[in-house]
């Protein structure tokens, strides 16, 4: 079985100070039939988010980012695991950082607790250990994260969904006549210079976390899928039906 990495952004499970069930559950949904195709690895941000909604501090300071992280990750997973449990299925929650694929050993030590998780049906549900990982809570939102997990954990594609629809050849939130690139096997060094600009305050990747991202894997022979989380339709035909409708691919061709 083909193993893929799927990753969520803040903004798509998260607003205005709560965890938005909604699309939690549509994503849940959507998991437990890809798990029925692929070797699924889930890797999640809104831990500071869901800790907001139990606690009402200011997240714009970074130790108050920590423990809001420490807060709401446990209840972050167990969102995950109530919806999980209406499939049968369990969610086991990975906290690394991207120090962690720096060691051979560590690497190892994770890719072999994934591996056994996978073998008997559970969902690996990896974030960011942001009391350690500071430059990721600050800046990075899982994206660079969830190239590693992709790339040391041996699976060949990453799906990231986010609060974009794709990859833009300007920043459509800022002009309108933006156009969605639909396959990309080169990125350009202008790209990554261009002005950095999130969707939004839960947003902390932009957009060129996401290239980042996606250079890495394109250099290591991967693909890239950037489609849409508040709509699952693009990454849906995509993985269940073999078929781009929408996003933007990376991929070598
Ligand atoms: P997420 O929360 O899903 O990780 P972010 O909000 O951090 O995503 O980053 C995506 C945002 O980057 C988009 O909503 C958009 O406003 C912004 N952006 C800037 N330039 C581009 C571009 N060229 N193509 C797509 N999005 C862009």
């Amino acid at each position: 079985m083909q193993r893929i990495v799927i990753k969520v952004g803040s903004h798509v499970i998260s607003e205005e100070k709560k965890l938005s069930l909604e699309r939690i559950k549509n994503l849940v949904e959507f998991l437990a039939k890809l798990m029925e195709k692929y070797e699924v690895i889930l890797v999640t941000s809104a831990a500071i988010s869901a800790g907001h909604t139990k606690l009402d501090i200011d997240r714009k300071n970074l130790v108050n980012k920590q423990v809001l992280a420490a807060i709401g990750q446990p209840y972050l997973i167990s969102v995950y695991n109530e919806f999980l449990a209406h499939y049968n299925k369990i969610g086991g929650q990975i906290l690394l950082t991207g120090k962690d694929f720096d060691s051979i050993k560590a690497t190892k030590h994770a890719k072999n607790a994934i591996d056994t998780m996978i073998n008997l049906g559970i969902l690996p549900i990896i974030n960011e250990n942001d009391a350690t990982a500071i430059e990721e809570i600050v800046f990075g939102d899982n994206d660079s994260l969830s190239a590693y997990a992709t790339h040391f954990f041996d699976a060949n594609l990453l799906v990231i969904l986010s609060d974009i629809d794709g990859f833009y050849d300007k920043n459509p939130s800022e002009f309108k006549d933006a156009k969605r690139l639909n396959k990309v096997d080169k990125i350009l060094d202008s790209w990554l210079d261009m002005p950095i600009k999130t969707g939004s305050e839960h947003g902390t990747g932009g957009i060129i976390t996401k290239l980042k991202a996606a250079k890495f894997l394109l250099e290591n022979n991967k693909k890239m899928l950037l489609a849409s989380g508040f709509n699952l339709n693009v990454a849906k035909t995509f993985l269940l039906e073999n078929k781009q409708i929408g996003g933007t691919l990376f991929e070598n061709f």
